[in-house]
């Protein structure tokens, strides 16, 4: 009998299986794919908070990022360079195998090359190259990604929205250490070219429709050979419930991509610190059931929970911008002291305090107009 079973080896999935190893806990993490990493879906581009959340080596490394650039079609851009390394652009598959190595280090078992397909009386059925298997757990992790398979078979239910998104890794150099952000690449979302190195830049947009030909009408102003293609589906908002009987759900299985950026590393991984605790608490108590996990949710909640809330909103207010309103945005928060504040309150993982600051400026309330400002009047007040 495992203590945890850990299902999914991506970032959380290893995170957690680290962290409940590392307590003492018999665990085992059941990836379906025969290699850890693979296919990556992913950008790579993690805030250096996120990176230190990893806690590897900086083998997966291949570029730094300082600032960002905002490129309307309209003509305007906005440009920001903190001149200090505020991001990383990693190496996923590279990022995921170091992850999976830790927690095997701590005396994580692994078992790849088998799917989870049925969850029923404290045991994880599972299908593998070696036949079948039903694997008894005390507690169960879902760290299943967006579609979340465990999610599924249990009958809960799902984040509302499922973004979209396509990525080349593209011949193409960049000035500089800045990531680029087409907004109206993609109107519901953005598009986003990041330097990784050597030349080489990431070219890419999710969005929640024709996201194919957003993405063949985008990449056409770079460079035409494309290396390496990716595609992949990232949830926004949080599942109604992220703990079941015997069950705790992290990172993307959960929804706790971050709304502004579709990044779910930072969250994935604190996600699984905080199903770790549980875990450690409940194998001690040998409670497993629904209220006992309860804790698991108001832990994330105090911790990034409120981020997550002012995400959806700025992602439900960025629907109704368009390319006009964007350019008008991007020309007001261009204002030097504006600039300063975005440099200096800037957080890609907890964007909450930057956002409260500009929107107290009347003139970028103006700016975001009257529907944007009732969506977000909420996080500006208290
Ligand atoms: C185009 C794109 C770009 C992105 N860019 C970034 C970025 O720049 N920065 C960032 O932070 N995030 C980014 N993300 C999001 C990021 O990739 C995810 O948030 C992150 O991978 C979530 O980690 P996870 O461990 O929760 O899930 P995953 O990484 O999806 O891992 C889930 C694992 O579970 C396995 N699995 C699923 N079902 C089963 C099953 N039934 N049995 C066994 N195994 C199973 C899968 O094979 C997989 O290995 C991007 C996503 C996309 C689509």
């Amino acid at each position: 009998m495992y203590d945890v079973v850990v299902v999914g080896a991506g970032p959380a999935g290893s995170a957690a299986a680290r962290l409940c190893a590392a307590s003492g806990l018999k665990t085992l993490c059941v990836e379906e794919h025969a290699t850890i990493g693979h296919p990556v879906q992913c950008a790579g581009l993690l805030s250096m908070q996120a990176w230190s959340e990893c806690r590897v080596s900086r083998k997966a490394i291949l570029h730094t990022v300082s600032g960002a650039r905002v490129i309307t079609e309209k003509g305007c851009s906005l440009a920001f360079d903190a001149a200090t390394p505020k991001a990383v652009v990693v190496d996923r598959t590279a990022l995921d195998e170091e992850m999976a190595q830790k927690a095997a280090e701590q005396g994580a078992e692994f078992l790849l090359k088998s799917y989870a397909c049925g969850v029923r009386d404290g045991r994880l059925h599972v299908q593998g190259a070696d036949g079948t298997a039903d694997i008894p757990f005390r507690l169960l992790v879902a760290a299943d990604g967006p579609r979340s398979p465990i999610a599924r078979i249990l009958g809960m239910p799902r984040p509302p929205v499922l973004l979209s998104g396509i990525q080349a890794d593209i011949p193409h150099q960049m000035e500089g250490s800045c990531v680029e952000l087409y907004p109206d690449a993609s109107p519901d979302f953005f598009g986003w070219a990041i330097p990784c190195g050597e030349g080489r830049a990431r070219v890419g947009l999710c969005g929640l429709q024709d996201v194919p030909g957003r993405f063949s009408r985008f990449v056409r102003q770079f460079d035409k050979r494309r290396m390496h293609c990716v595609t992949g589906a990232i949830p926004l908002g949080v599942m109604p419930r992220t703990y079941a009987d015997r069950v705790l759900f992290v990172g993307d299985a959960a929804g706790f991509a971050k709304p502004t950026s579709g990044g779910g590393i930072y969250t994935g991984v604190r996600s699984a610190r905080h199903a770790a605790d549980v875990a450690v608490e409940c194998c001690e108590a040998g409670r497993f059931d629904a209220p006992a996990l309860r804790s698991y949710e108001d832990r994330w909640k105090e911790d990034f929970g409120r981020e997550l809330a002012l995400g959806y909103r700025l992602f439900q207010a960025r629907q109704r911008i368009g390319p006009e309103e964007m350019a008008e945005l991007c020309r007001v928060l261009g204002d030097p002291e504006l600039l300063r504040t975005i440099v200096a309150s800037g957080d890609m993982d907890r964007p909450s305090t930057l956002v409260r600051r500009l929107l107290l400026k009347p003139v970028v309330m103006r700016a975001c107009g009257t529907l944007i400002k009732s969506e977000l009047a909420k996080f500006v007040t208290g």
